[in-house]
């Protein structure tokens, strides 16, 4: 095996599947086999692995301009296009706009500049950050810590404390309510809870609340009715800050453009990454709004720079690759034809799955979606250390589907934006022979 250390990957495994090539929403391997991409890779290729012209803008701005940076002084026209593009889409107030490249590092610079702008206003008590149990929102140390799953936080001993991280309830009602509550009681709960911890924390030493609208790799939670509205009451009436982490949701996943319409969150700041540029160049975005960004002006000059930016932040190649990928949405009408095959993909799911006897919950918005694998449907028990998403992982892979177990025991479907009716079909056909099989093996 070659020397490499494998992302998120257990290194006593041996089994690796080699991917050799793309086309539509389908990759082939190493033998000419041919897979559905049913994730979309790690969520994000929404035109698909084929979509020359995002290809061929990539290679035109590299025949122009390779590389340029954007630091002190350092501009160019594709970052300028794409910065104006964007904050012309999302629903954020005059917006400002911060280039990466990974979600994990758009989040990170959330977080300081969260810090740098209630520095500047005069409020450096305000940075604690709450984050959600079952969170997750990147690996860095800073997003890292903001990631509430046990795999990601075990040994690696990130200084936790130090970086003022609170932790809320996860709103999976189908995990987490206690006894015979309803939804309303189950939400009425959790934020009440909420409300405690802030006030034992102190509302002016929390400066913002992270959310993703509908979650993805802790299992594609989609919480309650009510929920959101309720959340952001609380946290505007402590003068806390939303701060939706859309690297999975946004760009017509849930079936709107961006999953704060989805849910009906009205967000100050937002992360994008993945769909982006249809993951076809690395590029990521750290949304803020106008008034942030002026507070901080003057607190850059003191020191002569705000001094946080990374070699590739615009990097030329990325926002030409971001710059046709949005166009293509909105030519093409992708968000729409999201919204009209994920409701298909949806009643399908549910008509298929609702009564299998593996299947505890159906779930998702959109084209993005989960089942949940209980060992018993009348209590939702699950099965131990993720047996049952690991083996439907398999057998879909062996059926031709790739898919990806989450939070254990569920398994995520999460397409490519542009699959059509009968693609999904063929989809579902081979989902429902796989977890027909991985429900007789586990047995
Ligand atoms: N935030 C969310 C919601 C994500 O799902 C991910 C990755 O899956 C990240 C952040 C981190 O993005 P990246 O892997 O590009 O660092």
């Amino acid at each position: 095996m070659a020397p490499v250390i494998y992302p998120t990957t257990n290194f006593t495994a041996t089994e690796q599947l080699c991917l050799e090539r793309g086309e539509g929403i389908y990759v082939f391997d190493s033998d000419g086999r041919k897979y559905i991409e049913g994730l979309a890779g790690l969520w994000c290729t929404s035109l698909g692995y084929s979509n020359t012209e995002v290809m061929d803008a990539i290679t035109e701005q590299l025949h122009k301009l390779p590389f340029s940076h954007t630091f002190g002084g350092k501009t160019h026209q594709p970052i300028q296009d794409l910065a104006d593009k964007l904050a012309a889409m999302v629903p954020v107030e005059d917006a400002y706009i911060f280039f990466g490249n990974s979600g994990s590092d758009a989040n990170d610079t959330h977080y300081k500049m969260l810090r740098y702008y209630f520095n500047a206003i005069g409020k450096p008590e305000k940075r604690k950050i709450i984050t959600r149990e079952r969170g997750y929102h990147g690996v860095t140390v800073a997003a890292g810590s903001l990631t509430s799953l046990p795999a990601n936080l075990a040994h690696f001993d990130a200084p936790l404390e130090a970086l003022s991280i609170l932790r809320a309830d996860s709103p999976h009602y189908y995990t987490a309510r206690q006894g015979n509550e309803t939804e309303a009681q189950f939400v009425e709960r959790i934020l009440q809870n909420l409300e405690d911890q802030i006030l034992a924390e102190d509302p002016d030493t929390i400066a913002a609340m992270i959310v993703e609208p509908i979650t993805g790799a802790s299992g594609v939670i989609v919480p309650p009715d009510g929920y959101y509205e309720g959340l952001q009451a609380l946290l505007r009436k402590y003068g806390i800050l939303i701060w939706a982490d859309e690297v999975i949701c946004g760009f017509g996943r849930t079936g709107a453009d961006f999953g704060c319409t989805t849910m009906g969150i009205t967000p100050d700041l937002m992360t994008f990454a993945k769909q982006l540029s249809s993951a076809y160049f690395p590029i990521s975005a750290s949304v803020i709004p106008g008034w942030m960004y002026e507070a901080m002006v003057d607190q850059t000059n003191e020191v002569g720079v705000f001094g946080h930016g990374y070699t590739y932040s615009g990097h030329p190649a990325a926002c030409a690759a971001a710059l046709k990928t949005l166009e293509i949405y909105e030519r093409d009408n992708l968000f729409e034809h999201a919204a009209e095959v994920g409701s298909y993909l949806q009643t399908q799911l549910r008509e298929i799955f609702t009564d299998h006897p593996l299947v505890g919950e159906v779930r998702g918005k959109g084209l993005i979606a989960a089942l949940e694998l209980v060992s018993n449907k009348t209590t939702g028990a699950s099965f131990d250390k993720g047996r049952a998403g690991a083996t439907a992982q398999r057998l879909c892979q062996d059926n031709g589907l790739i898919l990806r177990a989450v939070a254990g025991n569920a398994v995520a479907l999460c397409p490519p934006l542009i699959i059509t009716r009968e693609e999904v079909d063929d989809m579902l056909t081979r989902l429902k022979t796989a977890i027909d099989a991985s429900y007789e093996e586990l047995k």
